[in-house]
């Protein structure tokens, strides 16, 4: 039993879970079934466009529908998909809907995790989803309020009477002064669960404020300091325990450098776009509707995008239309990475 680097820049005893595979390789597709979630976890990262909403997003794209969801699915090229929020369990017919029309659409084999807090847990919602859930991640509640460690185990181990020990897992932000107590809980849970997902602890805009008021911060200023260390601490406590569970800790690295990079290289872009290493995508774009051949209207961004000889022979023309090289991430939301006039 060791600890190993994957190639992802992350760590693990024992190998990784089944969504986490999927998830590294940039195939799973998120899916926010809602804000709305009744614990208020001091850490919580969500957005303000997104905290205590009822907004549904699948990855960056708002959705209001099945039909937007499956367009992202086919867009994004995910294979799988990881159901979050919020608390799924407070939208639970919601939930249930979209999971069952992604299995129905996608196929058996397009493989479903859910995160859940582990507040509104109870034996009835955790059979009705996991006809539809391969996994099942649990959010547990005990780093908020020590008292509901009890309570958090007897929830979770109701997960076993409806998934095999493999796919029911518990997954945690890695916060530096609590390793001792997710060691412990580690200890009490491990005979109902199959893995542990430990992530280290990033900023949003959103936790901003109370994560720089507790701790400090390294690497470019957005990961609590310490907290690759607290997870390659407890990583070894249960290696030297010889836990037999399946422990990842997700660095920052992954989810930025491989997961959203891969994530990219995998999505559909716009015609007459090329794709650069990074996954972003360059287009040479007019700034308004131009009809004729080899040119793309845009019509969400009000732009058309020109073939390389249709640009060049724009170019030859100077003062008529300004072209200007866009690149921009291929997601819905095509985050624009730098712009220019050629
Ligand atoms: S359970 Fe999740 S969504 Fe709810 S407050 Fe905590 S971190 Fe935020």
């Amino acid at each position: 039993m060791e600890i190993k680097k994957t190639k992802f820049d992350s760590y693990c005893l024992n190998g990784i879970a089944e969504g986490c595979k999927y998830c590294v390789k940039g195939e799973k597709l998120v899916l926010f079934v809602t804000g709305i979630c009744k614990r208020n976890c001091w850490y919580c990262s969500l957005s303000n466009k997104r905290k205590n909403k009822d907004v549904i997003f699948a990855n960056e794209r708002k959705c209001k529908n099945i039909k937007e969801l499956f367009e992202e699915v086919k867009e994004s090229r995910a294979t799988s998909a990881g159901i979050t929020g919020g608390d799924p369990l407070l939208f639970l017919p919601r939930t249930i809907k979209f999971a069952s029309e992604l299995k129905k659409r996608f196929g058996k084999e397009f493989h479903i995790h859910i995160y859940l807090p582990t507040k509104f847990v109870t034996a009835e919602k955790l059979e009705k989803l996991s006809k539809v859930v391969d996994e099942v991640r649990f959010h547990p509640e005990f780093l908020i309020n020590k008292n509901t460690i009890n309570e958090d185990v007897k929830k979770i181990s109701l997960a076993g009477l409806f998934w095999n020990k493999p796919n029911i897992g518990i997954e945690l932000p890695l916060l530096p002064d609590k390793k001792e107590e997710v060691v412990n809980f580690i200890l009490k849970i491990k005979d109902y669960i199959g893995f542990v997902n430990l992530n280290e602890f990033e900023l949003s805009d959103t936790n901003f404020n109370i994560i720089t008021k507790n701790y400090n911060l390294n690497r470019g200023g957005y990961v609590a300091k310490g907290s690759l260390e607290a997870g390659r601490w407890i990583l070894d406590e249960l290696r030297r325990k010889k836990v037999n569970l399946k422990v990842h800790l997700c660095t920052a690295e992954l989810k930025n450098q491989h997961q959203f990079r891969n994530r990219l290289k995998k999505h559909k872009f716009l015609p007459y776009g090329k794709r650069t290493e990074d996954g972003t995508v360059i287009y040479l774009i007019v700034k308004k509707k131009l009809r004729g051949k080899r040119k793309f209207y845009d019509k969400r961004k009000n732009r058309t995008i020109l073939s390389e000889d249709v640009a060049r022979k724009l170019l030859e023309k100077p003062g008529k239309y300004k072209i200007i090289r866009v690149e921009e991430f291929p997601t819905y939301d095509r985050i624009e990475v730098e712009s220019g006039e050629i």
